[in-house]
C-alpha cells in the first residue's frame, strides 16, 4: 500500500474514531508509550499512575484505555464501578508477568519479616499479595519511608537496584535476574557513548529501568513524568532519551523550541505498539475488550496502592 493510501485509512479512521467516541461517550486515556497517532486521539496522555488517579476524578463512567495489561488493571482498581475496555487484550507486559502469586509466596517464606513492595508495573494479582506499591518517580521514597531495613522489591531488578543504591537498604529482587524490561534494559554503555558523539551538547535522561552501568553515565535519572519537568527546568536545547521510544513525541510537542533524540532507535515497546488506529475503533464499535477483576483482587490490590498514597502523603 502507497503512502498516499495509507495516510488516507489514518485520517478515515480518526474521524471514525471521533465519531464513535462522542456518540458511545467515552473518555481515552492514552499511556505516553504509544504511538503518536493515538497519544494525538487520547483526551489525555500520562503515565499509568497518573491516568488511573485521573480516572478517578473523570465523572464519565467509559474509558477506553490505550497502553497495556497491567495499566488496564489498575485503572480498574482505583474505578471499579467504570467501563474500561481497550483495543487488543494481546498487549501485554514481559516484565509485569515476570512475577507471579506463587512466586512472592515462596520469598515471603523465606523472608517473612521483609514487606513487600511492588512497582505499579505488576500483575494485580500480585498487587493483591503487596503491603506497598511504588512508582519509578517515588520508589526510592516509598522505600526510604518503610521502617524495614530489609525490603522484598519487584519485578523490576534494576529499579531495584536504584532503590538500594539511594537508600542503603538490602533490596532482594523479585523475581531476581529475569524481572527487567526488555525496552530498558537493553541500553548499553555502548549507545550512550555514540549518542554522545552525536549530539556532543545534548544531556541525556535516563529512566530508572536502565541498568546501573548505563545510568552512572547520564545527567538525570527519572520517570517519564519527572522526564516531562526537567526540560523546564533546564537551560539545555538537546537531551537525549534513554525510554521508550513513544516519549520523544510528547517531549517535542510539549517543548517547542528544544530538541529530543533517542538513546537507541530500537527503544520500542512491542506492545505498547499493539494499539493501532484500527483497533481502537474495533475496541469503541463493539465495546467487547472489557477489563474485569474479581471483587476480591479489587479490594486486595487496592491496598498497597492506598498505603502508597498514605506513604506518599505523610
Ligand atoms: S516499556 Fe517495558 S515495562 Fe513498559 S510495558 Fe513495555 S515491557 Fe513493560
Amino acid at each position: 500500500m502507497n503512502m498516499i493510501n495509507k495516510t488516507a485509512i489514518a485520517r478515515d479512521l480518526i474521524e471514525k474514531i471521533k465519531i464513535l467516541k462522542k456518540e458511545k461517550n467515552y473518555t481515552i486515556l492514552g499511556h505516553n508509550y504509544v504511538i503518536p497517532e493515538l497519544q494525538e486521539i487520547s483526551d489525555i496522555t500520562g503515565d499509568s499512575l497518573q491516568l488511573a488517579r485521573l480516572a478517578t476524578e473523570i465523572e464519565n463512567d467509559r474509558i477506553l484505555f490505550l497502553g497495556v495489561d497491567f495499566m488496564a488493571e489498575t485503572l480498574k482498581i482505583l474505578n471499579p464501578s467504570k467501563k474500561i475496555i481497550v483495543p487488543t487484550k494481546g498487549a501485554t507486559c514481559p516484565m509485569a508477568n515476570s512475577l507471579t502469586p506463587e512466586l512472592i509466596k515462596k520469598f515471603k517464606e523465606k523472608y517473612p519479616d521483609a514487606p513487600v513492595v511492588l512497582y505499579v508495573n505488576s500483575t494485580a494479582k500480585c498487587k493483591a499479595l503487596a503491603d506497598y506499591t511504588c512508582t519509578s518517580a517515588n520508589a526510592v521514597e516509598i522505600a526510604k519511608k518503610i521502617d524495614s531495613e530489609v525490603i522484598l522489591f519487584g519485578p523490576d531488578k534494576n529499579l531495584g537496584s536504584y532503590v538500594a543504591e539511594k537508600t542503603g537498604k538490602k533490596i532482594i529482587p523479585i523475581p531476581g535476574d529475569r524481572g527487567y524490561c526488555y525496552v530498558h534494559n537493553r541500553f548499553s554503555i555502548e549507545d550512550v557513548k555514540l549518542a554522545k558523539e552525536k549530539h556532543p551538547d545534548a544531556k541525556i535522561i535516563v529512566h530508572p529501568e536502565a541498568k546501573k552501568e548505563v545510568r552512572d553515565l547520564c545527567e538525570y535519572i527519572g520517570s517519564t513524568g519527572q522526564m516531562m519537568k526537567f526540560p523546564k527546568e533546564d537551560e539545555t536545547k538537546e537531551f537525549i532519551i534513554g525510554t521508550e521510544i513513544g516519549m520523544i513525541h510528547k517531549l517535542s510537542k510539549t517543548f517547542k523550541n528544544k530538541k529530543f533524540y533517542p538513546l537507541k532507535e530500537l527503544g520500542i515497546c512491542n506492545n505498547m505498539k499493539k494499539n493501532n488506529l484500527k483497533n481502537v475503533y474495533e475496541a469503541l464499535l463493539f465495546e467487547n475488550n472489557e477489563i474485569n477483576l474479581t471483587e476480591e483482587i479489587i479490594e486486595k490490590a487496592k491496598i498497597p496502592i492506598l498505603n502508597m498514597f498514605k506513604l506518599m502523603e505523610g
